[in-house]
C-alpha cells in the first residue's frame, strides 16, 4: 500500500500520518520526489485491514492511498515516481547521460587485463569492470584472482578515476569487495541467493544486479526488492540474456532488448544492458549495444579485453580498446537521435 502525501502537507501532518500506519503493524519506506513525499506502507493488508485505506484517506496531509497491485511494491514506480539517479563521486548514473562500465571479463595477473582502462576513460566510460571472484561453470577453469585482483581494480582507480564495479558472490567476499569496489556486483547465477541479497540491502554501496539466466521480470524486480527492503535503494538492474528456444550456436542466451523498456515502465530504477554475456560473440556487441540504447538503456556494461583471443574466461565475446572505442562512436550517435549524451 502507498499513501501519497499532499505536496503542501506539513511535516507534522506527515508525521502524525507516518505514527498512524506504524501504529497498525506497517513499515514505512520514505521517497522523496521532488513533486511529493510516498509512503511505502509494507506488511500484510488482509480483509480487515482494507478499511484502513479509508481511515488513512481522511487523515489531514494525506492525498491519496492506494494498493500496489504488483508483488514487489518498494520498486515499483507507483512507490516512486521519478528514475532514481545514483551519484557516485560526481557521476551520475540512471540520469539523462548514458553510462557505460567496460573492462576484462576476470582480472588477470600483472594487470595485463587492466591495462586498457586509460583507453576505456578516453573513449568515454565511466567504469571498470573485471571480476576477481568469477563463478565457472567448471571448477577447473579459472576461479579469478580474488584479493589481488581487487587490489588491482583499485590501483587502476586510482590512476584513471573510473569508478570499480567487481562481482561479489558470497556474503562472507562482501566486506573485503566493499573496500575495493564502488559499485558491487550480483551476477546472474546469484540473483535468486537471497540471503546474499538481504545482506547486500545493508550496503551503503550501490549495487549492480543482473538478471538470472532463466527469470522472469517479475523474479528480477522481487530480487531487487529484498535489496531495497533492507534499506539500499541504489540498485542499477541489468539484463544479460534469458535462456530460450532460439538459443543456437549463433547467440549464447537470448537477448531480451524488450526486458528495458519493460522494466523501465515497472520501476524507477536504473535498467542496464549487458551486450557481452547476453550474444556471447564478438561480432554481436555493436548492434546490441545501438539497439539498447535506442530501447531505453540507461547504460552498458561490456566486456574489454587488450588480447580476448588469450583472456582466460569469455574470449569468444570481448572487445578489443580499439573496437570499444569506436563503439563508443556509434553509442554517441544514437544517443544524440533519442536526445540523451552518453
Ligand atoms: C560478469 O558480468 O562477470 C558475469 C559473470 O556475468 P553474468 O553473471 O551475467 O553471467
Ligand atoms: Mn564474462
Amino acid at each position: 500500500m502507498i499513501v501519497v502525501m499532499k505536496k503542501q502537507a506539513s511535516l507534522n501532518q506527515l508525521k502524525t500520518v507516518v505514527k498512524e500506519i506504524k501504529s497498525h503493524g506497517f513499515q514505512i519506506h520514505e521517497s522523496h520526489g521532488q513533486e511529493k513525499i510516498i509512503l511505502g506502507c509494507v506488511g500484510e493488508v488482509s480483509v480487515d485491514k482494507i478499511q484502513l485505506i479509508d481511515h488513512f484517506s481522511a487523515l489531514s496531509g494525506v492525498e491519496a492511498v492506494r494498493l500496489i497491485s504488483d508483488p514487489f511494491k518498494l520498486t515499483s514506480r507507483e512507490f516512486h515516481p521519478e528514475n532514481l539517479v545514483i551519484g557516485l563521486n560526481g557521476i551520475e548514473i540512471g540520469g539523462e547521460r548514458i553510462t557505460v562500465i567496460a573492462g576484462p571479463c576476470s582480472v588477470e595477473e600483472e594487470n595485463e587485463s587492466l591495462k586498457p582502462a586509460e583507453i576505456i576513460k578516453k573513449a568515454g566510460a565511466i567504469g571498470l569492470r573485471g571480476g576477481a571472484f568469477k563463478p565457472r561453470t567448471s571448477p577447473y577453469s579459472f576461479q579469478g584472482l580474488g584479493k589481488k585482483g581487487l587490489e588491482l581494480l583499485s590501483l587502476a582507480r586510482q590512476q584513471t578515476g573510473l569508478l570499480v564495479v567487481t562481482e561479489v558472490m558470497n556474503v562472507n567476499q562482501i566486506a573485503v569487495v566493499e573496500k575495493y569496489a564502488d559499485i558491487l556486483q550480483i551476477g546472474a547465477r546469484n540473483m535468486s541467493n537471497f540471503d546474499l541479497l538481504k545482506r547486500i540491502g545493508k550496503s551503503s554501496h550501490p549495487v549492480l544486479l543482473k538478471r538470472g539466466e532463466s527469470a522472469t521480470i517479475d523474479k528480477v524486480l522481487l530480487a531487487a526488492e529484498y535489496i531495497i527492503h533492507q534499506g539500499n535503494n541504489q540498485v542499477i538492474l541489468c539484463e544479460r540474456g534469458v535462456v530460450g528456444p532460439t538459443v543456437t550456436k549463433y547467440t549464447r542466451y537470448v537477448a531480451d532488448i524488450s526486458a528495458i523498456p519493460v522494466l523501465k515502465k515497472k520501476t524507477y530504477l536504473p535498467v542496464f544492458f549487458d551486450p557481452s554475456h547476453s550474444t556471447g560473440y564478438r561480432d554481436l556487441i555493436l548492434p546490441m549495444s545501438l539497439a539498447a540504447i535506442a530501447a531505453g538503456a540507461d547504460g552498458l556494461l561490456i566486456e574489454v579485453h587488450p588480447h580476448p583471443e588469450k583472456a582466460l574466461s569469455d574470449a569468444q565475446q570481448q572487445i578489443t580498446p580499439k573496437e570499444f572505442a569506436e563503439l563508443m562512436k556509434h553509442l554517441k550517435k544514437v544517443a544524440r537521435a533519442i536526445g540523451r549524451t552518453i
